[in-house]
């Protein structure tokens, strides 16, 4: 409520978009300048260098910060309600500050819906929303003697693909984990196919449901094991460390959009106001060509990084180059000019 009430005192006509210096930042401050907005970088001492090395994307201001989390320091949160900041979140924000933190002690207003994030951080209620937006999941085994074929598991809170350990059988995996750990894991059926995240934007201020790309994660080292395979004998990983851009069937693209529909009307049954702004399904395309997901990622995921001058999806909805960052500039843009910011921000 504090955050709707401040974005009622902005100055509407110097309203700020900011954001911490990471993740998918230059993205943001990008398509906000294109938009006309000023940006501001919340910023660290050792990054400081590489955020104003963009002269296209680099923050009009920094405020430099001993870490992520010093965002929560009265005078950093004041500083930006002076400048009629609107906060951006992105994956590092919810990981460096912390998804408690940002809900109990952070007063700026922010883009999106901040009920969803105890939606999207604990994995059973996660897996609670994808059920009811009608979403195929992967089947979740209770316990490791329920496990009847390959099988991954994941550790909770861990991010960025790190924590997971694959198996071909229950027994392979009894070998692998830790038994003390064993409770914290949640195992999963192991989906085959081809991986396709796409990244949606719910516009609250236009009501629809746009595609605004679709990316691939660059895993290491699973994804390049067939050159090495006969060379080591350990698991692979899925540590995270790129993106590759990607396009679908267009005769699977409605099925796509099923599912995105789907976890907006969802989410509006389950946190109101629900899900809006951007947000994206990982999923894995089986061969009798359907789509199990995994997880989803209720905000601006590093994806869309791949299109900052537009996909090959963005250029069906605008005539100019949209990137993700942008579109979140022209809503706030929109909401300002039909005086509809409390609609959008929380
Ligand atoms: P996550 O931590 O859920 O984002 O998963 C990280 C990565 O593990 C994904 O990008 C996939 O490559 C892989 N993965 C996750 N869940 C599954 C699954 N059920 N079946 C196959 N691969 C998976």
């Amino acid at each position: 409520m504090r955050t709707k009430e401040a974005a009622a005192g902005y100055d509407h006509k110097k309203i700020s978009i900011a954001t911490i210096c990471s993740h998918s930042s230059l993205q943001i401050f990008h398509g906000a300048r294109q938009e006309g907005f000023r940006t501001i970088g919340i910023c660290t001492r050792e990054r400081k260098k590489l955020y104003q090395s963009f002269p296209l994307a680099s923050p009009d201001r920094l405020i430099v910060v001993e870490r992520f989390a010093d965002l929560l320091n009265e005078e950093v949160q004041e500083e930006l309600l002076r400048e009629n900041a609107v906060v951006i979140p992105h994956g590092s924000f919810v990981e460096y500050v912390g998804a408690d933190a940002i809900l109990s002690r952070f007063s700026v207003p922010t883009f999106g819906n901040k009920g969803v994030l105890p939606w999207e951080s604990d994995r059973r209620k996660q897996h609670q929303w994808l059920i009811a937006a009608g979403v195929a999941v992967p089947r979740i085994y209770p316990t490791l003697d329920a496990v009847d074929g390959p099988v991954i598991a994941k550790l909770s809170g861990a991010k960025g693909g790190r924590g997971l350990v694959h198996a071909r059988n229950r027994q392979e995996m009894e070998e692998k984990l830790d038994p003390a750990l064993i409770d914290n894991y949640t195992l999963q059926e192991y989906i085959f196919g081809t991986r396709y995240y796409p990244h949606y934007f719910y516009s609250q201020i236009r009501s629809r449901l746009e595609m605004l790309g679709i990316d691939r994660r660059d895993e290491t080292n699973i994804d390049e094991m067939y050159r090495y395979h006969d060379l080591i004998d350990r698991s692979p990983t899925y540590v995270v460390v790129g993106n590759r851009p990607i396009v679908v069937r267009e005769s699977l693209l409605g099925g796509l959009f099923d599912y995105g529909e789907g976890l907006v009307e969802a989410s509006r049954r389950l946190f109101s106001p629900g899900l809006f702004g951007p947000f994206c399904l990982e999923m894995v395309c089986q061969e009798d060509m359907k789509f199990i997901a995994f997880e989803v990622s209720a905000r601006i995921v590093a994806g869309t990084n791949l299109y900052p001058v537009g996909s090959p999806y963005a250029c069906y909805y605008f005539d100019s180059e949209m990137s993700t960052g942008r579109r979140i500039a022209v809503e706030i843009r929109e909401a300002v000019e039909q005086g509809r910011l409390e609609e959008i921000i929380t």
